[in-house]
């Protein structure tokens, strides 16, 4: 983590979120929540952005001289084109998360795949290295977590994917970049695959609220001990962790990703440690409200 930021203690801090719709996110009530436990004077605010404002929206960014904002559903991918620098990691996964400005130079992260592997090791899997991952889907989320999982060099992933076409796309894509043994199939190869894998990582919606009797695949053919991961917050279990769970698996639920691509997002802005439980409190208690 880089040297504490120095900011003008009698102005707060401005950090925000763009997206459209905005109104439903947690983002706001876990990061002012974060602030205020850090004892940081600043405020987060949800800022509701149309896709032809986005550029407006971003050089207001420096105009209004918001330390940083984060960007989500649907403008990860254009903004890209708005910014003055774009971190390797998130022109490698197409998408940005995470805008800081530093001195009205504007840099593009993507802390989503980072965050997520940080909540795996923290909460389920200490050690990624070595082992056998199967990740089921190859939609945007999964992109940036098999590429911050990559970097943990497990022994390999194999991507399986109700559309083979995406998955074997995906697969070659990454390998491409010198990202390790990365391969892609169908769900024809389920059984195969899910025998011998020692962590399963749902990336896909299925399971998600409202379809939580939806599966991505049969939990039958996971490994007895194996540790199964799912993208998904809402339900907090969802069904295939639910049945994983009773037949024995180590299971990890998707708050944890939301929690610290925040938490990765809180750092770079201020350059302090963030307080990853407040942060996972006020989620937890803006589902209850
Ligand atoms: P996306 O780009 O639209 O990709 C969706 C993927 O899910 C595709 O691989 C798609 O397969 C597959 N899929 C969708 N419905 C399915 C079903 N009923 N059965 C089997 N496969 C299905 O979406 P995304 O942005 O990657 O997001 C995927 C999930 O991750 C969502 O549930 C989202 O909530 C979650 N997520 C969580 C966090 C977090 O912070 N915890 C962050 C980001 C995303 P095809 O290619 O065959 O269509």
């Amino acid at each position: 983590m880089s040297e504490q930021k120095k900011f003008n203690p009698s102005l707060p801090v401005l950090l925000g979120v763009m997206g459209d719709p905005i109104a439903h996110s947690k983002s706001p009530a876990m990061h002012n929540a974060a602030l205020l436990a850090a004892g940081v004077n600043g405020m987060y605010m949800p800022l509701h952005v149309h896709p032809d404002q986005l550029e407006a929206a971003v050089r207001g960014i420096v105009a209004l001289n918001y330390r940083g904002v984060n960007v989500t559903i649907p403008h990860k991918e254009q903004v890209m084109q708005y910014l003055d620098v774009i971190d390797e990691s998130a022109r490698l996964i197409g998408a940005v998360n995470t805008i800081i400005n530093e001195g009205g130079t504007l840099t593009g992260y993507n802390t989503d795949g980072i965050g997520y592997v940080r909540s795996l090791k923290e909460e389920a899997v200490p050690e990624l290295a070595g082992k056998r991952i199967a990740v089921l889907g190859a939609g945007g989320a999964a992109r940036g977590v098999i590429y911050a999982l990559a970097l943990e060099k497990p022994e390999r992933i194999h991507i399986l994917n109700r559309t083979a076409d995406r998955a074997i796309a995906l697969a070659s894509d990454l390998r491409g970049h010198g990202l390790g043994e990365i391969s892609g199939s169908g769900m024809e190869d389920a059984a195969t695959i899910l025998d011998t894998a020692d962590i399963v990582i749902n990336t896909t919606a299925a399971g998600m609220h409202p379809h939580v009797d939806d599966l991505p695949v049969d939990p039958a053919l996971i490994r007895e001990g194996a540790a199964v991961s799912d993208l998904i917050y809402n339900p907090l279990e969802t069904r295939l962790l639910r049945e994983s769970r009773m037949r024995g698996c180590t299971v990890h639920g998707g708050l944890g990703m939301f929690v610290y691509q925040g938490a990765v997002a809180f750092e770079h802005w201020l350059g302090i440690p963030a307080p990853v439980e407040t942060m996972r409190r006020a989620v937890l208690n803006s589902f209850e409200v």
